[in-house]
């Protein structure tokens, strides 16, 4: 009999030959060349112009199986930015948007985001939102800040996806996914989305299993995320509310930053940690890619 790992492999590879298989946090420009460490990378982060990898992304995605890709505006881009490369592969992307960074003060956020949700009919979405360059408030003030931004996700019936886990921008308690607990039982009727379940280090994926376990509203999105923490969810809260994910942010791991992270944006990394994952077809099925398409509006 097959191990549960081998057997996982082969029905991913199912899904991947008849093209099922979505990806619910992707990004199609970067900053050009690779940065040798940290610092020149946040140097270069609002310096530099974004150049399109939306080629190489594509490729990465025939390469894996992936079928669709919903891309976040990280990077501070233009939307026409997104809204180009979504037109020129309209079958293969979906798009989330996001205010100007930095941020730009709560009405003005407001207003940019209700202009770009109503931009272009492939904008689905509100992310990736980063609560760690908000500046220097104290957390209440951060947390009105996010507040208003969850608000127009209310508005417009729309999800909204927020960075968590490791980053380099910030300091680190604006990491830190408990903050969105506040949010969630302030929004029960707004999907929120913890990008990255609160990533590869604890504290932080520990307590976006708890933000998740307590909100029905809240999904893990699994890019860079550990099976140990994706299992104890699928155990605890079932599959329903756990989405497939991989950051794609360029087609070649890094060459800086802790070692775990490097790679952690690659299509191998985040499907192998998927097939290590206990479950029926049907929850993987539902993790890969009808919880997504459900919560889009698409199935
Ligand atoms: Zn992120």
């Amino acid at each position: 009999m097959k191990n549960g790992f081998s057997a996982a492999w082969e029905h991913i590879k199912h899904l991947q030959s008849r093209k099922l298989i979505v990806d619910t946090h992707a990004h199609a420009w970067q900053m050009g060349a690779m940065k040798a460490n940290v610092v020149e990378h946040e140097r270069a982060r609002f310096s530099e112009k974004p150049v399109d990898f939306s080629a190489q992304l594509i490729a990465d995605m025939d390469r894996h199986g992936i079928s669709k890709a919903v891309l976040h505006m990280g990077k501070p881009v233009p939307i026409s930015l997104m809204t180009s490369i979504i037109d020129r592969y309209p079958d293969r992307f979906l798009g989330f948007c996001k205010f100007d960074m930095p941020f730009p003060g709560r009405e003005t956020a407001q207003q940019q985001l209700r202009e770009r949700l109503d931009s272009h009919p492939a904008i689905k979405g509100i992310g990736e939102v980063t609560f760690s360059r908000f500046g220097k408030q104290s957390y209440e003030d951060v947390l009105l800040d996010l507040r208003s931004v969850t608000e127009v996700a209310k508005e417009r019936g729309v999800p909204v996806l927020f960075h968590t886990g490791f980053g380099t921008a910030s300091p680190l308690r604006y990491y830190d996914p408990s903050i969105l607990d506040e949010l969630a039982m302030a929004y029960p009727e707004v999907t929120i989305i913890i990008g990255h379940a609160g990533g590869i280090h604890p504290p932080f994926n520990d307590l976006a299993l708890m933000v998740a376990f307590k909100n029905d509203n809240v999904y893990l999105e699994t890019s860079k995320a550990m099976a140990p923490i994706l299992q104890k969810g699928l155990d605890e809260i079932g599959a329903d509310r756990i989405l497939f994910g991989s950051d794609w942010i360029r087609p070649e791991a890094l060459i800086y930053g802790p070692k775990s992270e490097r790679s952690a944006h690659l299509y191998e990394r985040n499907l192998e940690v998927i097939a290590h994952l206990r479950m029926t077809e049907e929850d993987r099925e539902k993790v890969l890619c009808k919880n997504i398409e459900r919560l889009l509006g698409n199935s």
